[in-house]
């Protein structure tokens, strides 16, 4: 089955309108700042916010289709009658109930008996470790505790679709990393679809098949990790992965630049719209104008330097704003500062354009 999302709603003055698929049995994350509209689409999904245009739509394995929302058609099926499980970013497990009684919520509000209500849930903890804090509250619990209870309490009613907003936000970095890898297992006994929200790329990066990458209400690139980072379409994507990003027009193999700058590039097939992503590792620092064989030269402004364990990522500003990466040691033999002059270069050979 697959879920498909052609969605479009106003809150306020934020607008969104994001089209996306997700089939069954991968993990898509949905990432981006905060503001991007992220738990909208989840809200969304979920049934907790109507569309205003577009439609949400589940397909079968045997192509029946259901629709979940669709404004045009005045269509609207509540959350209870999606088959949908909800981790919400902060758990929201009921306080005044047992971890027993939450997790057993859903099939109780399905009109299932107690009795075997309990047993499932019980079950259920059982599967994410938790089965002897059954009768404990919510606020005994630890942060990843009741992430799983969360998750259990969503897996109960068995849905064919699982939406988790932000799932390891509420935690410490130190338990985020174990539930990480925990809530990876969880997520590939899961069959159906699976969405996760998140703002981090390293969750992304651990939990996700495929990215969605969401900025100011609009998908600003989709594909697999290895796509999107090797290849961004925005500034957001090429700082989050540590790429310089340049946009322009290319021609006969030359990148030009919106401020007329040229950049040659390594093959002159490409024309047209296009990016180019280049690798802080590839580009050069010089206290003096290089001589030889570079053709892409510029000079520019030293304005931040970043330290990190083994290597300095050096911010330059310019006609070509660029990061370089360079070693401690060359930061040292070039001697270099905040505020200073600098050349940099890169060669032909790392400059590969793709289409916009
Ligand atoms: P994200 O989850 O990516 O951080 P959200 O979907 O929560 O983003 O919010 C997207 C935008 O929608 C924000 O600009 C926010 O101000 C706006 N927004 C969120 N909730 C409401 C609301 N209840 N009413 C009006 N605007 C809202
Ligand atoms: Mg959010």
């Amino acid at each position: 089955m697959r879920l498909l999302v052609d969605a479009q709603v106003t809150r306020g003055s934020f607008a969104l309108d994001v089209s996306f698929a997700v089939e069954a049995g991968e993990t898509v994350a949905l990432l981006g700042p905060n503001g991007a509209g992220k738990s909208t689409v989840l809200r969304v999904l979920a049934g907790l916010l109507a569309l205003d245009g577009g439609r949400i739509e589940v397909v079968g394995e045997g192509g029946g289709v259901t629709l979940w929302d669709e404004p045009a058609s005045d269509t609207f099926v509540p959350p209870e009658r999606r088959g949908i499980g909800v981790v919400f970013q902060d758990y929201a497990l009921f306080p005044n109930l047992s971890v027993l009684e939450n997790v057993a919520f859903g099939l109780r509000a399905r009109g299932i008996r107690a009795s075997s209500a309990r047993a499932t849930a019980l079950g259920l903890l059982d599967r994410v470790g938790l089965g002897e804090r059954a009768h404990n509250r919510p606020d005994q619990l630890s942060g990843g505790q009741a992430q799983r209870v969360a998750l259990a309490r969503a897996l109960a009613v068995e849905p064919s679709v699982l939406l988790l907003d932000e799932p390891l936000a509420a935690l410490d970095a130190l338990t985020r990393a174990e539930v990480r890898s925990d809530l990876r297992r969880q997520l590939a006994a899961f069959p159906g679809v699976r969405l996760i929200v998140t703002h981090d790329p390293v969750d992304a990066y651990a939990l996700a098949d495929r990215v969605v990458v969401l900025e100011q209400g609009s998908v600003a690139q989709t594909g697999t990790l290895d796509e999107v980072t090797m290849h961004p379409r925005s500034r957001y994507v090429a700082d989050l992965v540590g790429l310089n990003l340049l946009a322009g027009e290319m021609r006969a193999g030359v990148l030009h630049l919106p401020n007329g700058t040229q950049v040659v590039a390594a093959d002159s097939a490409l024309s047209g719209p296009a990016f180019v992503a280049v690798t802080p590792q590839s580009v050069a620092l010089h206290r003096r104008e290089p001589e030889g064989s570079a053709r892409n030269v510029w000079s520019g402004t030293v304005t931040d330097l970043d330290r990190r364990a083994d290597r300095v990522r050096v911010r330059v500003t310019g006609t070509v704003p660029l990061v370089a990466e360079i070693t401690p040691a060359a930061l040292i033999a070039l001697d270099l500062a905040v505020g200073q002059t600098v050349w940099i270069s890169v060669k032909a050979t790392e400059i590969i354009g793709y289409p916009a």
